[in-house]
């Protein structure tokens, strides 16, 4: 049975395609978490609408399509989000705690482990943390963007074992239900592959900003951190509670069998990529199969601009994705010692961080 539980809710959810918060609809939803709170679990909300209810709130005004236009509708929007959620959560007695995150929060280590703690505290005195991504102050680059990746970032800072995805869909299809009559519903997904992301394709549902393919990154991140999730409908009868009985439900991803530690699991969620490695087809079988670091002997080409310490991708000679570590050197270091063995880097440099490039414990292979 899941213990700990993320319930991401759409805006298409909360306004059921309409202008507004729907509210009743929105009982419902924190009626069943309530049931869930009751038998012990916990239970964590990656809530949406803010922007939608900055609108209702100001009466629909005509904007310019600006990011500040959007920052202010999300400060205006989201503390009557959170008002309509703790007195709804009010009516069974349960306290709720707002948190508003930006991919900063776990981009940086300590505040990675800063965000967790306070996540693990809420838990730990039974109250219900609401979360949305902090619109007003995120910029392009601190921005997670939308809150099916927000939510499986909660997931994986809450060691959640279930993250459940309500949207305006029953869940994934093998087609298009809207144009194909023969689409029908996926039960279970063991693989994420291209195929899958092509049919996901890039669906948007109307208020919100999350389509298909968000979902399934999300799933992705989820599923590797150690928590099943489910892509179901926000109106599809005590959907929540059922999921949480396990009933099938949606389309289902189970959690992958080995989930990464906790410091990997950092690795994978946090940083925006800023740099890139081009290892060579002998360094992409050590790392692949042989479980070894890369050095920079191994490595062909040093792109894009990041600081000793960033995470970066490493492509394999056809430019395919062997993984993402922690650069041990910066950029113009490795720019320096790429090609060369590692006794060789304190006469290139004029100094050393040690001997690999990016280490075995800092590295993970996608
Ligand atoms: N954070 C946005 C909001 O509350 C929604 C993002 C999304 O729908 O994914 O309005």
């Amino acid at each position: 049975m899941h213990q700990r539980i993320v319930v991401k809710l759409g805006t298409s959810v909360l306004t059921g395609g309409t202008p507004h918060l729907d509210r009743a609809h929105m009982v419902e939803l924190v009626r069943q978490c309530a049931g869930l709170h009751r038998q012990g679990r916990d239970v964590i909300l990656c809530t949406s609408g803010a922007i939608a209810a900055g609108r209702e709130r100001l009466g629909f005004p005509d904007l310019p399509a600006t990011v500040a236009a959007k920052q202010m509708l999300a400060a205006v929007g989201q503390s009557r989000l959170m008002l309509v959620w703790e007195r709804l959560f009010e009516i069974y007695g349960l306290h709720v705690a707002q948190m508003l995150l930006t991919r900063a929060d776990v981009m940086d280590r300590h505040r990675f482990l800063n965000a967790r703690d306070a996540l693990l505290t809420l838990l730990e005195h039974r109250i219900v943390p609401i979360i949305n991504e902090n619109d007003a102050v995120a910029t392009a680059e601190i921005k997670v963007g939308d809150n099916d990746n927000l939510s499986a970032l909660v997931a994986l800072l809450a060691e959640a074992d279930l993250l459940i995805l309500l949207t305006d869909q029953p869940g994934l299809f093998t087609a298009d239900p809207r144009t194909d009559p023969a689409a029908e519903l996926i039960p279970e997904v063991e693989t994420i592959d291209e195929r899958l992301h092509a049919l996901a394709g890039s669906s948007v549902t109307g208020l919100g900003v999350g389509g298909m393919t968000t979902k399934l990154q999300a799933a992705d991140i989820a599923r590797r951190a150690g928590a099943d999730v489910v892509i179901a409908a926000g109106h599809a009868p005590d959907v929540i509670a059922r999921l949480a009985a396990g009933e099938a439900v949606g389309t289902r991803f189970p959690a992958l069998e080995t989930p990464l530690d906790s410091r990997k699991r950092w690795i994978f969620a946090g940083p925006s990529l800023r740099g890139r490695l081009v290892v060579d087809a002998g360094a992409a079988r050590a790392l692949r199969d042989a479980g070894s670091s890369l050095l920079p002997a191994g490595i062909h080409a040093v792109e894009g601009d990041f600081e000793r310490g960033d995470t970066v991708l490493i492509l394999g000679p056809e430019r395919d994705e062997v993984g993402r570590g922690i650069a041990r050197y910066d950029r113009a270091d490795l720019e320096r010692i790429k090609g060369y063995r590692s006794e060789q880097i304190e006469a290139r440099l004029g100094y050393a961080y040690g001997p690999v490039a990016i280490h075995r414990n800092d590295l993970i292979l996608v």
